[in-house]
């Protein structure tokens, strides 16, 4: 099967007592921002940006909890900001757990060794004889593919520094969302540091040999190159990702602002208008068979531009330090109290694009997955043949590892120098592992 059952029977069954209930607009998703601090500084990244005053402010555990329980969306995607920063994220990963729900922790992957280490040591203490020998393999594993030092191993075998601080271990209900865009030089000059991408191959590597599940996120940005994409994809796919998402990027005000006062670039030469994402994701139909992409394929077509869906914003709320953010997770017109404000106090009709006119000048551009693809998945424009096609993708086998894998060159050198696209051309200097 494409998907884990119990996680597909999930949200489906959630989505049928929705529907049932005659509820009309509900969560599925909720982006979870718990911080905006971030030890990275990305080109596109909105966040960072239309936050910037606040970015050493916090959201309360309770209060990211309370979030949860208030949308009731059987999904959380724990976002920010780098998540990992946030000081509770283990107890609130925990929390989510503990409310039965599924848990993406969207990460640039420059603390999950740390996280995944952190998790080794605790563990070796609680489990029993059995299970300890079990894990001192897959040590020995992790020093044999340099995932960890030899200090990192007496680390973990010395124990948990703080025996009480729940870890964040492996679980049919967690995944791992790292921040991919590209191989090794785009990504880096994308993330604006050398080094990033390498990191993310070495956690993803060892997440898999400790039994996490790992997706992987990528936006598309005007002058990426989809050949790379597909490389990577072919890469990761060797390396046991289990899902991908892919999104077009979205021209996020304060993120062009920047790019013209700090990188002296032009923003309409790295985002994408309409008619360039449709050509971008001509192949999107291809490679939904051949790797195993998150999303349905209605939004696929539409990506592909074979059909036309309007947004459904509401059903993937934003929750920050400020509030839940309305429209949505990249326009900002307001911050309500609850939910249910958001909900009622939003204008709904005032946005998204239907039939090829954008009903605000903000949205015409933008083809996201957090405002279109709930519109695909809850089947608010469903066409003859959609719930069968749906199913089909489903409930079909899982994509098999392309085994091309070893003929990308993923490490294909890196000049980040000052950020995005002002580095030089590197000769390839590593062939991928
Ligand atoms: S890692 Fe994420 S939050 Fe941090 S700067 Fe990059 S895009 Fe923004
Ligand atoms: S079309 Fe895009 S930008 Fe506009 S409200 Fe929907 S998700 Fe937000």
């Amino acid at each position: 099967m494409r998907f884990p059952l119990a996680l597909t029977t999930k949200i489906a069954a959630y989505m049928i007592a929705q529907k049932l209930r005659g509820t009309k607009k509900f969560a599925t998703v909720l982006q979870l921002e718990p911080l905006h601090t971030c030890n990275l500084t990305c080109t596109g990244c909105g966040r960072i940006r239309e936050y910037s005053t606040s970015l050493k402010d916090m959201m309360a555990l309770e209060d990211c909890l309370t979030a949860a329980q208030e949308c009731n969306a059987p999904m959380i995607s724990i976002c920010g900001g780098e998540p990992l920063i946030y000081p509770h994220i283990e107890a609130l990963v925990k929390g989510l757990l503990e409310q039965k729900r599924i848990v993406y922790i969207c990460t640039n992957a420059m603390f999950m060794r740390k996280k995944m280490r952190e998790w080794l040591a605790k563990e070796l203490r609680n489990v029993d004889r059995g299970l300890r020998k079990e894990l001192e393999e897959k040590i020995d594993i992790l020093l044999v593919k340099g995932l960890i030092s030899e200090k990192d191993a007496t680390e973990i075998r010395k124990g948990p520094k703080d025996p009480a601080k729940p870890t964040i271990g492996p679980t049919r209900w967690m995944y791992w969302n790292v921040h991919l865009d590209s191989l090794e030089r785009t990504h880096d000059l994308i993330v604006e540091r050398e080094g990033v991408f390498k990191e993310c191959i070495l956690a993803i590597k060892m997440a898999k040999v400790l039994g996490y599940q790992v997706a992987t996120n990528t936006t598309i940005y005007k002058e990426t190159d989809m050949q790379e994409v597909e490389q990577m994809f072919d890469y990761l796919s060797d390396l046991g990702v289990d899902g991908h998402t892919i999104s077009p990027g979205y021209e996020y005000d304060a993120a062009k602002k920047d790019m013209i006062k700090r990188l002296n670039l032009q923003p309409e030469n790295f985002f994408l208008t309409r008619a360039m994402t449709i050509k971008k994701f001509q192949k999107i139909e291809e490679w939904m068979q051949r790797y195993t992409l998150l999303g349905t394929p209605v939004y696929f077509e539409f990506l592909a531009g074979k059909r036309d869906l309007t947004c459904s914003a509401w059903a993937i709320p934003t929750r920050n330090i400020r509030g839940w953010k309305g429209p949505c997770y990249l326009m900002t017109d307001a911050h309500y109290s609850s939910y249910a404000e958001l909900l009622g106090k939003t204008q709904w009709d005032r946005y998204g694009v239907v039939n090829g006119v954008a009903r605000d000048s903000r949205c015409e551009n933008c083809m996201v997955h957090c405002g279109y693809e709930p519109t695909a998945t809850l089947g608010l424009q469903a066409q003859r043949g959609d719930t069968w096609k749906t199913i089909k993708f489903n409930f079909g086998p899982k994509p098999k590892p392309t085994g091309l894998g070893s003929e990308v060159l993923a490490f294909n050198g890196v000049t980040s120098g000052n950020g995005h696209l002002t580095g030089k051309r590197a000769e390839p200097s590593a062939q991928a592992s």
